[in-house]
């Protein structure tokens, strides 16, 4: 790209002699467009080059160019298409429920056959999305990418489910524990990507619920080896231990709201609400952006057959 011509340029029209003040205002209005059309695309590229800074040009989800200046490179059509979820699910632990699998509590409501099997520790866990596609890739940028940004949108799907479970709370206000990474992660990351979101969903908790945010309640004492490919039996093992419970004070006889990012099969949930209840907490809900939905078919059978060990190893860990 040729360098644009400084405005400065038409100041030297007045030393050059003309014919007529007829050529005088040809020439002049010449190089009054020509000065425009420098100075339009000198600013239009300086903009670009601002545009270009703040993000790259096109949707890091979808790959369409984006056309609105925002901190977040995401496409509106992408924004929108991450849906709270639908369908049938679990009262307690918000698995989704198939129609053969469905099994009502004694209260009528429909619960897993892993939850029916084994009472979580939590009273109720409840999620915005399931994990996949576009709010899988958002979650990703902020946590691999380190795209800040996106805790605010993350945040408003938190704050969704903060106020579907909020009338649960009976007018007791829980204490907002979220769930902590190891510190060796912390530093790697720089921050605590559930307490972003947790941050940010508190900015817009329903109206006349106060809740106080504690980090300093839960320690990862020890890294966790990776969950992935881990039957539930394996993770439950890998959790164990992990956390401890290091302001006692802050839960004793208190009810707590236990967050995080993502619920794959609820065994890190499930053993941060053990401790905290071992460590004096009442009850436990739990609130994530998003929830795998993998599980219904694996863990609701029915009828177990005496050679499905995974099945009956899982069930007997959950809890
Ligand atoms: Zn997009
Ligand atoms: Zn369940």
């Amino acid at each position: 790209m040729r360098p644009a011509r400084p405005e400065w340029a038409l100041v030297r029209v007045g030393r050059v002699v003309f014919s007529s003040s007829e050529d005088l205002t040809r020439v002049v209005r010449a190089k009054v467009v020509a000065a425009e059309t420098a100075l339009v695309s000198c600013v239009t590229a300086a903009a670009e080059g601002l545009f270009a800074t703040l993000f790259p040009g096109d949707c890091r989800l979808c790959g369409t160019p984006l056309i609105k200046i925002s901190r977040l490179p995401v496409c509106q059509d992408c924004l929108l298409a991450m849906r709270p979820m639908e369908g049938s699910r679990c009262a307690l632990c918000g698995e989704r429920l198939s129609g053969p699998y469905r099994m009502p509590s004694p209260d009528g409501e429909a619960i897993c056959g892993l939850c029916r099997e084994s009472e979580p520790a939590f009273m109720k866990a409840a999620a915005y999305g399931s994990y996949e596609g576009g709010l899988r890739d958002l979650i990703h940028l902020l946590k691999y990418e380190h795209m800040r940004p996106a805790a605010q949108v993350l945040g408003r799907m938190l704050a969704e489910v903060v106020s579907v479970l909020a009338p649960s709370f009976h007018g007791g206000e829980p204490v907002v524990v979220p769930v902590p990474l190891h510190a060796s992660k912390l530093r790697q990351r720089g921050f605590n990507q559930v307490e972003l979101i947790t941050r940010a969903a508190l900015k817009l908790k329903p109206a006349g619920l106060e809740l106080a945010l504690h980090p300093e309640v839960l320690e990862r004492g020890r890294p966790t080896a990776s969950q992935t490919g881990l039957s539930i039996h394996q993770r439950r093992e890998n959790m164990r231990g992990a956390f401890a419970v290091l302001r006692p004070d802050l839960v004793r006889e208190r009810d707590v709201l236990l967050v995080d990012d993502v619920m794959t099969t609820g065994t890190t949930v499930s053993e941060c609400a053990r401790v905290l209840r071992r460590a004096g907490a009442n009850r436990v809900w739990v609130a994530t952006v998003a929830r795998t939905l993998k599980h219904e078919v694996t863990f609701a059978v029915p009828e177990r057959s005496a050679d499905d060990e995974e099945v009956r190893m899982a069930m007997a860990a959950h809890g």
